[in-house]
């Protein structure tokens, strides 16, 4: 243990937000050091050997651009690692970044992981961060990081719903006592919004838009109720023919757009409600139910789910930051670690 202590003072731990979007790295006594998409450029010569071209922002610049010999991909999809290799790279490439290289001791490295991975991805995930030079990886489920990061007191007996809207999945879950009560996962979020859009701008204004476009334009006047005041937004896309055109798409637009996935978010809430067990369901009606990801942030939609499950609803202070401080938290906690912690 006296060991342990020792080497605790020596090492600059790392909490990992591993998200679909977005990777948010803290070091311990550091806070956030890295806040990038979790994105990678590769480039393949005719023999199959693949090389690095970018990691991060630069990577995503390179999406929907890209040609024959180079690509750029999102290695996790929908919450799970679609590319263990391109995972594994774009982990070490970000851990190399931050770990002080005259730091003799690995890091310890505590990793959120969505609640439902199975036990093949969570030692996936291990792996990577192993050969990424951790000397320890602690996995973290990823809604108990939620609610930490939104300073929900996970010890207590009382029970809190919290949502975490991600790009590849929604996640609902319910703490209590230090654990997950119980969760649902659905993949109606962030990414599902833009492929929506994609499909209305398609099918009412015979415009093809790409991935990248159709976040844009969610982000500037996406909004989940009626607004006082409507948002619009030109936009530039191809049509059948091969010519490029403009229209203007306003919030109302979007909202019809969006009905599907949001009102899937609101189904596996209901589901959730429904299944809780009564006393924690009792909790809920004082706690009402917390929203944290960046998918949380489209306009209205705490009025809106609100209005629908008929609970308070609050967005977290800083949605697309939750996860990362509730990772940050548990490196900076060793009595919170021991409590959540159960492999
Ligand atoms: P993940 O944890 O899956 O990486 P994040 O919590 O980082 O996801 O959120 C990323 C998602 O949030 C993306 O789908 C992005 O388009 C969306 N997003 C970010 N900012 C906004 C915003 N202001 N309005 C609506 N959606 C947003
Ligand atoms: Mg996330």
């Amino acid at each position: 243990m006296l060991f342990d202590k020792i080497v605790g003072l020596f090492s600059s731990d790392i909490a990992m937000d591993l998200g679909t979007a977005n990777i948010i790295i803290s070091v311990k006594d550091r806070g956030i050091v890295i806040n990038e998409p979790a994105v990678i450029a590769v480039s393949q010569d005719k023999y199959g050997q693949k090389k690095v071209l970018a990691v991060g922002s630069a990577a995503k610049e390179m999406m929907g651009k890209t040609h024959k010999d180079i690509y750029a991909i999102q290695p996790i999809q929908g919450g799970v690692i679609a590319d263990f290799e391109m995972t594994e790279i774009m982990i070490k490439y970000f851990v190399a970044k931050v770990h002080r290289r005259k730091s003799f001791l690995k890091p310890r490295i505590v990793i959120c992981v969505p609640f439902g991975v199975t036990q093949v991805e969570r030692n996936a995930v291990k792996d990577s961060a192993t050969n990424a030079g951790a000397r320890e990886v602690i996995l973290v489920e990823e809604p108990m990081a939620a609610a930490i990061g939104s300073g929900i007191p996970v010890s207590d007996p009382e029970g809190y719903i919290i949502v975490d809207i991600g790009a590849g999945t929604t996640e609902v879950a319910v703490t209590a006592l230090g654990g997950l009560v119980l969760c649902r996962a659905t993949r109606a979020a962030g990414d599902k919004f833009d492929e929506a859009i994609i499909q209305y701008v398609k099918q009412n204004h015979k415009l093809l838009i790409g991935k990248r476009a159709a976040e844009r334009i969610k982000i500037a006047i996406g909004s989940a109720i009626q607004l006082d005041e409507e948002l619009t937004m030109k936009v530039n896309g191809r049509e059948n023919s091969g010519l490029l055109s403009t229209i203007e798409l306003s919030t109302e637009s979007i909202r019809l757009a969006i009905k599907e996935p949001l009102r899937e978010i609101i189904n596996i809430i209901k589901n959730v409600l429904e299944i809780m067990p009564p006393d924690l369901a009792a909790d809920a009606v004082d706690n009402g139910i917390i929203l944290t990801g960046g998918g949380s942030l489209i306009r209205g939609l705490d009025t809106y789910i609100s209005e629908c499950v008929k609970l308070p609803v609050e967005l977290s202070d800083e949605p697309l930051l939750a996860v990362a401080k509730g990772t940050s938290c548990v490196i900076n906690d060793d009595k919170l670690l021991k409590l959540i912690f159960n492999e």
